[in-house]
Formats: C-alpha cells, structure tokens, sequence
C-alpha cells in the first residue's frame, strides 16, 4: 500500500518541518525526491538523510521567483508528484499589516504555488497524469485571528486548488489541499521565539491545550496524510480539502 516506487516527486520547502516530514517519507516510499529550498543548508541536510536509504537532491530557489523555479522544473523534466509546501507566515489584523508584508506573505505563499504550477503543469500533462498536493492551513477555513495576510494567502490555496482540479482531471492530474491546524514544526518554534522571548514555554504549553485534541500535531502525521493522497490509492480524490487539526475545526 501507498508504494511511490518509480514516482519523481518535487516538495517545495523540504528542508524543514512539514516538508522535511513528507519528503524523509516519500523518499521511504520509494519516491525520487527533489527539494526546492530558499535554504540551500537544510535541504542538503534532508537530501543527505535520505541518500542513506533512498534518492533525493536539492535546488536552492526562492518558489516566489518565477525564472528560478522554471530553471529547476527544467533540470528535473519528469514530475508525477507536486507538493507545494514552502510558506510564511505573518501577525497582524488589516490595519495593522503593511504592504511590504502583505506582498512578501503574498508572494511565497500565493504565487509560489502558482509559479509551480505553471511549471510543473505541462511536464505533468506530458507524463500522462499527476497528483498535487497543496498546503492550506486552518486559515483558509476559519480566518485565523491577527493573521490576516497569512490567512488570505491559505484561502488563495483552497481555490486555486480546487480551480486546479477542475481544469486538469481530463488529463489525470489530481490536486487537493489539506489544512493542518498547529503543527509542532521549526515554523512554530521560531513564531513563539520571535514573539514571545520570555515565556516561550508557556506559550508553547497554551498553544498546544489550545487544539481541542490537547497537543499540536506532529509533522509526521501531516506526511502520512500527505502520502496517501498523492498515492495512486487515492485515484479517486480530487478537488477536496483535507483538516488534519485535532479536532479544531469541528469540535
Ligand atoms: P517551516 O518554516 O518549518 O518550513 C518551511 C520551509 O519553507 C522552510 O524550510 C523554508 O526555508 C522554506 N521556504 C520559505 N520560503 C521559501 C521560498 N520563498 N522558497 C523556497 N522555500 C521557502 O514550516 P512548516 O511548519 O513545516 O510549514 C510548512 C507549510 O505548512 C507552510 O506552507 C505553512 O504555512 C503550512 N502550515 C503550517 C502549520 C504549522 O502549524 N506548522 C499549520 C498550517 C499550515
């Protein structure tokens, strides 16, 4: 079951947290695993755990940059797997987020996916087929609280996502999404040390009794999820959205 044997595979922020989880695991699966990384240091570091059991490289890019990453999807030429992972986050309500910010959350977040796409789109098309995976958040459902242009960037996905379905499941690219609420990843740790230096732990400890469940999830979980639904297994998915959240949503 979920065996990616023979895929190539491209994970965008794979040197870190949630995409270091599913690239360490589709890698186990069997996949060719390329990595597209702003930081050229942790994603030699993923590359280099995962040549000790599969195959793996990396590319320094900045998916904001659309001539960066058209140069890498060049070098890589056959794709079965896309996972747009690579984002930023920011604080701020309307008011309070400047435009700078707005265009920097805007930019990763939003055209970097799209920048992806565009590339990977017709590479797919030629190979017959596909399955991308794109990495919403809780955001996109509810509207986080102060996280306005972070929140807008995740509602972006959630359409484009669907948009992405629609328009290519003639020619056997699936695409869904799914909407992690709070994962235990550097992303969160840099958060609460940026923001709240002197009482990290207690931040963390309120973050974490804030997930209904009681504990933010673990990038592992987000991979495994990740996994199935670029398998062939779930040939029959597509256009759907997928919380992985303990409970946050719903409960
Ligand atoms: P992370 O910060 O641990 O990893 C993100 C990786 O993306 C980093 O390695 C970073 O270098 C890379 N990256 C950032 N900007 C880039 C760019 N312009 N070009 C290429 N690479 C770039 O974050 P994470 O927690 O693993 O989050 C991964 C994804 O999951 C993000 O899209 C995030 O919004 C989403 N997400 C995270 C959480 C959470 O609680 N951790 C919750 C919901 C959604």
């Amino acid at each position: 079951m979920f065996s990616l044997k023979d895929k190539t595979a491209v994970i965008t922020g794979g040197g870190s947290g949630i995409g270091k989880a599913i690239s360490l695991l589709f890698a186990k699966q069997g996949a060719t695993v390329h990595i597209i990384e702003l930081n050229e240091e942790s994603a030699a570091q993923t590359v280099a755990e995962i040549n000790t059991y599969g195959t793996a490289f990396s590319y320094a890019c900045d998916v904001s940059q659309q001539q960066q990453v058209l140069a890498v999807f060049q070098k890589i030429k056959k794709i079965d797997i896309l996972v747009n992972n690579a984002g930023i986050a920011h604080i701020g309500k309307a008011h309070t987020t400047e435009e700078t910010d707005f265009d920097s959350v805007y930019q990763v977040n939003v055209k970097g996916a799209y920048n992806c796409l565009y590339a990977a789109l017709p590479l797919m098309q030629a190979n017959g087929g596909g399955a991308i995976l794109n990495t919403a958040s809780i955001a996109s459902l509810v509207g986080i609280s102060d996280r306005f242009a972070y929140s807008m960037s995740k509602g972006a996905i959630f359409s484009m996502s669907m948009s992405v379905a629609r328009d290519y499941i003639g020619d056997h690219i699936r695409c869904n999404s799914i909407s992690p609420a709070r994962i235990h990843t550097p992303f969160v740790d840099g958060f609460i040390a940026k923001n709240y230096p002197d009482n990290q732990e207690e931040i963390f400890d309120k973050l974490s009794k804030s997930q209904p469940i009681g504990r933010m999830g673990k990038p592992e979980e987000v991979a495994a999820l990740a996994l199935y639904l670029c398998s062939d297994e779930a040939g029959f998915i597509t256009g759907c959205d997928y919380p992985i959240d303990g409970g946050f949503i719903k409960l």
